[in-house]
């Protein structure tokens, strides 16, 4: 009878699948990058309506808030990762770089949002909100910021672009450099500009690519920080605490 490839197998490959199987299963791989298009459906069938303020603060707090966060990062690193490998048998011109919004991305205004809660507000008070920005008191976000470092410790160029108006540049600036966040352009909203952040925000991507570079990750806690095109990764953090259209 003729022996299957499977029978062929000796003990030292059953060991070694066992233990792969083991790695597996302690080791999950991590979701595939989402690309611009994946980011489009998404966003289509995702439930955009919000909590009340108190729960979504609540889960921001959250064991589950705070690994979708992780978990968007890490995959977030492994596109760097995966591009930077490519890239060096690629005979692509292109400089790479990451894209990154700032509220409830890099730096975290849950402070203002719980003086909101205490003050039993249905919703975020943009001009309070605003005021807040203006106090340069913005907390960091750890694991992105960290993510945005070794972007730049690898060669790539670091963008920010924020809804946050020209108006409340410097107050962003002190804010990002309190806390060492390093970057080589910051765009922001024109201050009588009241269009949706998909055509702003996305215009900003084209503008970076257009200058030669290829943006491998954009990161954002808002599905119109991420649509419109322009990036190879698209990461969306956790925020049920607002959504910007
Ligand atoms: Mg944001």
């Amino acid at each position: 009878m003729q022996k299957t490839r499977f029978s062929r197998l000796s003990p030292r490959h059953y060991s070694k699948l066992s233990l792969l199987a083991i790695a597996l299963v302690l080791f999950p791989p991590l979701a595939l990058a989402h690309s611009t298009v994946e980011i489009e459906a998404m966003h289509s069938k995702a439930d955009h309506s919000l909590p009340p303020i108190k729960e979504a603060l609540k889960f921001s707090y959250s064991k589950e808030s705070e690994k979708e966060f992780d978990q968007a990062v890490a995959r977030g690193k492994a596109a760097i990762d995966k591009a930077l490998a490519e890239a060096k048998t690629s005979k692509k011109e292109k400089a790479l770089c990451i894209v990154s919004d700032i509220d409830e991305t890099i730096l975290d205004n849950r402070p203002f949002i719980e003086k909101e809660v205490a003050k039993d507000v249905k919703e975020v008070n943009w001009d309070g909100f605003a005021a807040w920005v203006d106090e340069a008191a913005g907390k960091p976000l750890k694991p992105s910021i960290e993510l945005l470092a070794y972007a730049r410790k690898k060669g790539l160029a670091v963008f920010l672009i924020s809804g946050r108006v020209e108006k409340l540049r410097r107050a962003t600036i002190t804010n990002l450099v309190k806390y060492g966040i390093a970057y080589d352009g910051l765009y922001l909203r024109g201050n009588e500009d009241k269009s949706s952040a998909i055509p702003m925000k996305s215009a900003y991507r084209k503008k970076i690519e257009d200058m030669g570079y290829e943006i491998v990750v954009n990161i954002g806690d808002q599905y119109s920080d991420l649509k419109g095109g322009y990036s190879i990764d698209c990461e969306k953090l956790p925020n049920k605490m607002y959504y910007i259209q």
